[in-house]
This record gives structure tokens, sequence and C-alpha cells, in this order.
């Protein structure tokens, strides 16, 4: 049947560009790229973050640096005034002595308690310039597997391009009726058209009444499956 072999040749052309088109879909570079982008908008926005919880610790640095050094300009005072000729009580003298060591503990704790938020805020910056070296070198490899994949993207598209020209000169010799079907056929399954196994549909595998499978062999017109409704064809009425 003359009419389906020029709608099977259309297949195959057909055919071969989705698989283009696929290939171009789940090529490893465009994976990769689709990974190292997802990859790079999370840590954008775990920096933003990071960023922002960097500047609460230092104004909390900020903060303390504040009260050590109101503790420490109190403990000078206090030495100032016991180094002074000024005459005292033996009671202030007590009160001063005991302020003094209560202060000495005070400015100790202070100090430990500025040691070691400064050690944090050193360790989490480091960790912020860790990821912002990560960063930096996954928006390079980005560059190099967008080359690749740019260029692979231009070869298929120009093999489609000659595909496509093919297929066109193809389609001038399938009537409009038959091409509609196909392509109404193939909005919902592919292949289109489907061989005859033995008395089965090539495409569902649906055993066919002997009428339908003799319609077909006899290739006087077209006929659908009735289970999955592709095209079905006898592969021995097709060159190939
Ligand atoms: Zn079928």
């Amino acid at each position: 049947m003359e009419r389906l072999g020029t709608l099977w040749k259309y297949q195959e052309i057909d055919l071969l560009m989705d698989q283009h088109i696929l290939d171009k879909k789940n090529s490893d570079s465009r994976k990769k790229l689709l990974k190292i982008r997802n990859y790079l908008v999370r840590q954008e926005e775990n920096l933003i973050s990071m960023d922002k919880d960097a500047s609460q610790r230092n104004n909390l640095l900020g903060k303390l640096y504040e009260e050590y050094n109101g503790i420490s300009g109190r403990i000078h005072t206090q030495i100032e005034k016991m180094e002074s000729d000024e005459i005292i009580s033996m009671e202030e003298l007590e009160q001063l002595t005991k302020e003094g060591l209560i202060l000495k503990d005070l400015i100790r704790r202070k100090e430990e308690e500025l040691k070691r938020l400064s050690k944090d805020l050193d360790n989490f910056k480091k960790r912020i310039n860790n990821i912002r070296q990560k960063v930096s070198e996954a928006k390079k490899e980005y560059i190099e597997v967008k080359k690749v994949y740019d260029a692979e993207v231009a070869a298929i598209n120009k093999e489609l391009a000659i595909l496509k020209k093919q297929r066109d000169a193809v389609a001038q010799n399938i009537d409009k009726a038959l091409m509609a079907k196909y392509k109404n056929i193939k909005a919902s399954r592919t292949p289109v058209i489907s061989p005859l196994t033995g008395n089965q549909c090539g495409g569902c595998f649906m055993s066919l009444a002997s009428l339908v499978v003799q319609r077909v062999k006899d290739g006087k017109r077209i006929v659908e499956c009735e289970n999955c409704g592709r095209i079905l064809y006898d592969k021995e009425s097709i060159p190939s």
C-alpha cells in the first residue's frame, strides 16, 4: 500500500527527530547544568541567611566589648581611688575590696565569653568563605559545561533542521486527512504506525480478529487497532 509506505517513511524521520529532541533533553551536560544551577540557587540563599547571621553575631560581639570596656573602666576608677592619697574609712576600704573581687570575677567571665564568641565568629566566617569559594568554582564549572552543552545542542539542531526538510518533503506526498489522523494519534501515543506481529497489534499486543488481520494484509484501506487506535500495517507489504 503506497500511501501507508509513504507515511511509514514519514514516521521513520519523525521518530528520529523525536529521538534527537529526547537526546537534547537527556544530555548529561544538561543534567549537570541543572544540578549546578540548583546548587548555586541553594547556596546563594544559604549565603544570604549566613551573612545575616554573621552580622547578628558581630553586633553581639560589639555589645559584649562595650560591657567589657564598662567593667574595665569601673576597675580602673577603683584602682585610682585606692591609689590616691585620699583618706578613706575602713568600711569604705572593705567595700572597695569586695567590689574589686566581684569586678575581677566579672571581667574574667566576660573575657572568656568574648574569646568564645570571636572564635565562633571566626569559624562562621571561615565557613562562609568556604562556601563562597565553592560557589565561585561551581560558576566556573557551569560556564565550561554550558559550552559543551551549547555545542551539543547546536549539532543536534543542525541535524534536526536537515531531518525536518526531509520530513517536509515526504509530507508533501501524504494526503491531509491521513496526516491529520497521524498527528491526532501521535498526540497520545507513539509510534503511530504499528506492525502486525502474527495476529497481534505490535503497539499494544492485543490479539486482532482475523477479519482485521486480513484487512491489514489486503492493504486497501487504513486500518486502526481497535484497542490502541494505532494504524496497523503489514511488514511484508512495506519495503524496508
Ligand atoms: Zn493496538
